[in-house]
């Protein structure tokens, strides 16, 4: 007999030798029809897997994140074994499950994949699917292996750097793949599929190797799953910050300045600086003094901090001057920069926190295919501080950083996330700079101010950077897409390679810790995230225009001037829109620059001295009338509803 112990702490005394499913049957026949992978000691396992020791079990359903993973990559065997069948002599490579569905990447020779083929390879798939064949896993010895794939060099290459005896395959129906494991059941579950994409990439991910076909695809238990899963895709693509970017008039991308290097238009700029002023203000509040550092720095700078050896030979290379034999890289942190104006003066532990911030501008090496819109680049700015403090200060000054992102985020319309605190692994202590005791009250600290703020948090052990531990927000979008968005991470690193020092109370020399803390991460990447968030519906107090003034004719065009004077006195943003265009062409145009209120004025209005107010999002309402005086207070109360005083 083994002791099988589930999540819950239950443990079961069972025979040797039973499988997951036999697990799941004895618990209960509902169950067992949906689970369809699972774990046991926290590797990834069959069903089938006869269990031999004692151990933990988890059990995984479709809607289990794991269950999901094995129900997609199962999938991609399928996929794999119609593309075979359909384009023979192709060399199949990986076929891994992602976030959403799987791929499989493959070397199609002198053949093509094409949309037209996507519809004859879904149907086969679920044809296949339907005949309800079995995954089963099969040792194999290396040698045979390679004998097998003689004529598969990406396959040849996989088996090679794995050790004879640890080699296995998974066979389905007739067809089978080098595979370490995690599959469901049988095929018979897969009742949906869908064939997203097809796109090139590299073997191994890497630039010098051959150029294979990625194909994207996408599997559900049910067929209404997929059907909504498409409907979000296409909802999706509306909300592409690059689409909307352009509809907008935000910012453009000139192959001339180069990839990866966004230009802001001055929509876009002005979005920029509401949202700078916005977070400014809250952190004047909260003690953060504006610094300004330079775009390049030297490569000593960048060798002391340690950010040259691991990252130099994959970065931007270094600018040399014409003279002298400088060296300069271009800014890839503000952190060093930031640890310097620290080193500008001594400081003892009276004058401590000091917290610098910047919107700074770095610069980053990309390669040119993982570029992508505003969410990858070369160039951004970052809302960057680095707050340096006593070790005693940890405590409170996380909280405070935790109140201001939590500013961000509500200010914003970001009401779903969660925390993940990043702690060290506890059994390789040798991994981490730093002393003991400090890592100890840091992980406290962040703990206990997670706790305190009421954070949904989990706790992952061994995720902590090697110079401190730290904490993520993942916020959820509008389309339940998560996103990281906001990190607070502590350092023990950076003050000593920059030999920060304090004199503390005992009128000694102490290290002070650093805190970088970043709440938007960086401009581009939040607007991105916010646009695609909103639809571009933003937060009324951030729209840099808050309401375009409709003239019915040119005969009120000075009534419409006049209203303009009248909100501006009332710092309302606002523009008269008085082209020769009808009245209809002006709104639909409004509508779609997503102004948060269309103020029409003609005859009526200019005789009562009113405006007729068209909201965003409440078009069905009919417009209404009212002085600007009530429209100042209705404005006004709509932006309560979101920005709140920090
Ligand atoms: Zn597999
Ligand atoms: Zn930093």
């Amino acid at each position: 007999m083994i002791k099988v112990t589930l999540p819950d702490g239950t443990v079961k005394e069972m025979a040797q030798g039973v499988t997951p499913m036999d697990v799941a049957k004895n618990i209960s026949e509902g169950l067992a029809r949906n689970v369809i992978s699972a774990s046991y000691n926290g590797t990834t396992i069959e069903t089938t897997t006869t269990l031999t020791t004692d151990g933990t079990l988890i059990l995984y359903t479709f809607n289990d994140k794991e269950g999901k993973k094995a129900f997609w990559h199962s999938t991609s065997h399928v996929m794999a074994q119609v593309l075979e069948e359909m384009f023979p002599g192709i060399k199949l490579t990986l076929g891994p499950a992602i976030d959403n569905g799987f791929y499989y990447d493959v070397d199609f020779g002198d053949k093509r994949i094409t949309d037209a083929d996507f519809k004859k390879i879904e149907d086969r798939v679920l044809e296949i699917s339907r005949e309800k064949h079995e995954f089963r896993m099969r040792p194999v010895s290396k040698a045979e292996a390679l004998e097998i794939y003689k004529n598969n060099e990406y396959k040849t290459e996989l088996i090679s750097n794995l050790e004879d005896g640890t080699i296995t395959f998974c066979d389905h129906s007739n067809f089978f793949d080098l595979c370490r494991g995690g599959h469901i059941p049988n095929t018979g579950i897969i009742k949906a599929m869908k064939i997203l994409s097809v796109a090139g990439a590299y073997w191994r991910g890497d630039e010098k190797n051959k150029q294979l076909t990625r194909v994207y695809g996408i599997s559900f238990p049910k067929q209404k799953d997929l059907t909504d899963y498409l409907e979000l895709l296409e909802e999706a693509k509306r909300r592409d910050h690059r689409k909307l970017g352009k509809e907008l008039d935000l910012f453009y991308f000139s192959p001339k300045v180069g990839q990866g290097l966004p230009l802001w238009l001055p929509k876009g700029a002005a979005l920029r600086d509401r949202l700078e002023q916005f977070l400014k203000k809250a952190q004047k509040k909260a003690g953060y003094e504006q610094v300004v550092t330079p775009h390049i720095g030297m490569k000593d700078l960048y060798v002391t901090s340690g950010h040259y050896a691991k990252y130099g030979a994959d970065s931007f290379q270094p600018i040399h001057t014409p003279a002298e034999g400088e060296e300069f890289l271009l800014k890839p942190m503000n952190c060093p920069h930031h640890c310097e104006i620290y080193n500008a003066r001594p400081w003892s532990y009276k004058d401590l926190p000091k917290r610098y911030a910047e919107f700074g501008t770095v610069y980053r090496y990309e390669q040119s295919g993982e570029l992508h819109g505003l969410t990858r680049v070369r160039g951004f700015t970052q809302d960057d501080a680095h707050i340096f403090c006593t070790p005693d200060q940890l405590d409170a000054e996380f909280k405070n950083v935790i109140d201001l992102v939590l500013y961000v985020f509500g200010s914003l319309g970001f009401e779903n996330f969660t925390a993940q605190v990043s702690v060290r692994d506890l059994e390789n202590p040798d991994k981490y700079i730093g002393n003991v005791e400090n890592w100890e009250k840091a992980e406290n600290a962040i703990i206990s101010a997670a706790k305190d703020k009421g954070l949904n948090y989990v706790i992952e052990s061994g995720e902590a950077a090697f110079y401190g531990p730290k904490l993520d927000f993942m916020v959820k979008d509008a389309l339940g897409r998560s996103w990281q968005l906001g990190t607070i991470q502590v350092d023990y690193n950076l003050p000593e390679r920059f030999e920060l020092s304090y004199k503390g109370a005992d009128d000694k020399s102490h290290r002070p810790v650093m805190i970088h803390r970043a709440p938007f991460g960086s401009m581009e990447r939040f607007i991105a995230i916010l646009l695609e968030h909103t639809a571009g519906n933003f937060p009324i107090w951030l729209m840099p225009e808050q309401a375009i003034i409709l003239p019915l004719s040119e005969k009120y065009e000075n009534y419409a001037k006049k209203v303009l004077d009248l909100l501006e006195n009332h710092e309302i943003r606002a523009l008269v829109d008085n082209r020769n265009e009808t009245i209809g062409k002006k709104i639909r145009e409004a509508e779609m620059k997503k102004y948060p209120f269309m103020l029409i004025v003609g005859e009526e209005e200019d005789k009562n001295g009113t405006i007729s107010v068209r909201q965003r999002g409440q078009e069905g309402k009919g417009n209404i009338s009212v002085t600007i005086e009530k429209f100042n207070a209705m404005i006004n109360e709509e932006i309560d509803k979101t920005l709140k005083q920090f």
